[in-house]
């Protein structure tokens, strides 16, 4: 018998796909992670793997330790309701990775303080390079804190945040921030292919300059203000760049970008 707690998905999408994923290749044994869908579809190539699935929410819910939400937000209230009766009675970690719900709601529609694990994962945890913050209810004990790290850990990085609000900051910063990278990406290959670049030469330059910042980013003991200042020669060729970006108010920009993705994820909540 596996001493690893069952992990049960409800909604075997994208997001938990990649869990499950990144679960089995860190040595998560098959039998102990489950998946339920109402697509036959879906969960067919997870029953390949050995995955256990099935397309009844509540047999699921009567079988794991762990309970990770991940069905669109619009859909968890029909999702949880069902199965409320279970999961009261089970008292699993429940891990909701949904945007926009609150513990409050979660809590709410199982009809109890079960305890809650508000997650804001995000799609680089599709390529095993996520970044995910989490928020415990005060139900959440030591073990399950730690049950819910090497859930998300599995595909990158989580991190705790102490304020539920916080969540909304970690929208901002993470849960979006792969659009505005690649928004940057659209822009520097563009401004590469009117320097004269051809537009594949401009993306594979834009792309490998994207990856090389981001692991000296990771690897250096200095922070990214060092970095950029260490590639700006006095009078050299980046400083003009960096000087557009200053008159343009670039900082600002993103101050106000983040501000307005995280004012929008308080007022779904
Ligand atoms: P997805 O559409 O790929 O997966 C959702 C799955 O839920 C589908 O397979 C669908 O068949 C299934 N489903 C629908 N109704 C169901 C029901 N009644 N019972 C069980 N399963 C049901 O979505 P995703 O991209 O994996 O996102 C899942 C959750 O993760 C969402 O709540 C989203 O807000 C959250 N999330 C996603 C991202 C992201 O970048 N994709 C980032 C942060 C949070």
């Amino acid at each position: 018998m596996s001493s690893h707690p069952r992990i049960g998905f409800i909604g075997a999408g994208n997001m938990a796909s990649a869990l499950a994923g990144g679960l089995l290749a860190r040595g998560w044994p098959a039998a102990s992670l489950w998946l339920a869908d109402p697509s036959a579809a879906q969960l067919a190539a997870h029953s390949g793997r050995g995955l256990r699935t099935t397309t009844d929410n509540a047999e699921l819910a009567a079988a794991v330790d762990v309970l990770v939400l991940s069905v669109k937000p619009q859909v968890m209230a029909d999702v949880l309701k069902p199965i409320a009766g279970i999961a009261r009675a089970r008292r699993p970690l429940i891990i909701s990775i949904a945007a926009g719900i609150p513990v409050a709601s979660l809590q709410r529609w199982l009809g109890a303080a079960l305890p809650v694990v508000r997650a804001m994962p995000n799609t680089p945890a599709l390529v095993q390079a996520g970044a995910a913050g989490l928020f415990a209810s005060a139900e959440v004990g030591e073990d399950q804190r730690r049950l819910a790290e090497q859930v998300l850990g599995a595909v990158g990085l989580s991190l705790w945040v102490e304020r539920e609000d916080l969540i909304d900051a970690v929208t901002a910063v993470s849960g979006s921030g792969p659009a505005y990278f690649f928004y940057v990406m659209e822009s520097m290959i563009a401004a590469g292919v009117a320097l004269g670049l051809d537009e594949r030469d401009a993306r594979a330059l834009t792309l490998q300059t994207a990856l090389g910042a981001a692991q000296m980013a990771i690897t250096a003991d200095v922070g990214p203000a060092e970095l950029r200042r260490r590639v700006t020669s006095p009078a050299g060729t980046t400083e003009q760049a960096v000087r557009v970006f200053d008159e343009s108010g670039l900082g600002d920009i993103f101050q106000r970008a983040l501000a307005a993705c995280a004012d929008r994820g308080a007022e779904m909540a």
